[in-house]
């Protein structure tokens, strides 16, 4: 396995390997890696001759009161993890290199970054387009691998594709949950013990929207009052938001017809969680019953 932290490197070895012939994965990550994340590495293995994996901390998605500073970190692991699951190159450039003074071009999306995430982390989805679009000029994948965790982040990046014409596929992979149903994240380090077991709300909200969808309710409002209720017994929860939005445009529907995407954040204690439902199911939420 290779470590490149300089993109003018990472470039010429991807050029390079492209001119050869081969396929390249990437795994767009922020470390501190888990089994999400080596899900991710095991699509990208199986759709590609060379994965690259990277690990940057982009500090332009971070806001002003945001966790950049204290987000986990710990490379020698990750870097363990990396070699175990197959991982070829590990793309680790710091901020510097990414962003030189001067720095001035950056990638926004207008409609479907606005609500959801976008709403409440203004310049978030500017950051993560921005990086997403340089490690795609940088890496030169055919394939990228996105997680569903990020639900809102994965159509944005599908969109960017599309709309900038980055020739690579993108790859979406099922959100992967601990034994008790919490969504893998790497944010998940900061919940005290019982700040964990309180957690558990966020998907006890999306069984709820389940269990309502498949008694029949299409009413959007009514789905999201009794998911609230839930949510507000929890001593340390607060609800950054909770909306039922159609899988294509993102955009809030009030009676369900098409395809939703049932997503929350949720302020636990002082960690920003979100976890999302699609419905009809399709194994991409992998919801436990
Ligand atoms: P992060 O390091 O949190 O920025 O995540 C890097 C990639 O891993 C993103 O595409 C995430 O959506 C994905 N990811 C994070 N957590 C999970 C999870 N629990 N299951 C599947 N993918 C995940």
């Amino acid at each position: 396995m290779n470590i490149i932290t300089s993109p003018e490197d990472m470039q010429k070895t991807a050029l390079a390997l492209r001119r050869a012939g081969k396929r390249i994965g990437l795994v767009p990550t922020m470390g501190f890696l888990h089994e999400g994340h080596l899900s991710l590495i095991k699509l990208a293995r199986r759709q590609a001759n060379v994965v690259v994996l990277s690990i940057f901390v982009n500090p332009t998605q971070f806001g002003p009161n945001e966790d950049f500073s204290r987000y986990p970190r710990d490379f020698e692991r990750d870097a363990a993890l990396c070699k175990a699951a197959g991982v070829d190159i590990i793309f680790n450039p710091v901020p510097e290199a990414m962003y030189p003074a001067g720095y001035s071009v950056h990638v926004e999306e207008n409609a479907l970054s606005k609500g959801l995430c976008g709403a409440s982390r203004p310049g978030h989805f500017r950051g993560v387009l921005t990086v997403v679009a340089k490690l795609f000029n940088l890496t030169l994948p055919d394939v990228a691998v996105f997680g569903q965790k990020d639900a809102q982040q994965a159509r944005l990046i599908q969109q960017m594709a599309r709309d900038l014409n980055f020739p690579v596929t993108i790859v979406l992979a099922p959100i992967i949950r601990e034994a008790d149903g919490l969504a893998k994240s790497s944010r998940n380090t900061y919940l005290s013990p019982a700040e964990r077991r309180e957690a558990l709300c966020l998907q006890q909200a999306l069984k709820t929207a389940r269990r309502l969808y498949r008694e029949g309710e299409r009413d959007g409002q009514q789905i999201i009052t009794a998911m609230k209720s839930g949510i507000e017994q929890i001593h340390s929860a607060r609800v950054d938001y909770i909306a039922i939005v159609d899988r294509d445009k993102l955009q809030r529907v009030q009676r369900i017809e098409a395809p939703i995407l049932v997503a929350l954040a949720v302020q636990i204690g002082k960690t920003h969680l979100i976890d999302n439902l699609t419905l009809p199911e399709d194994g991409l939420s992998n919801l436990p019953e």
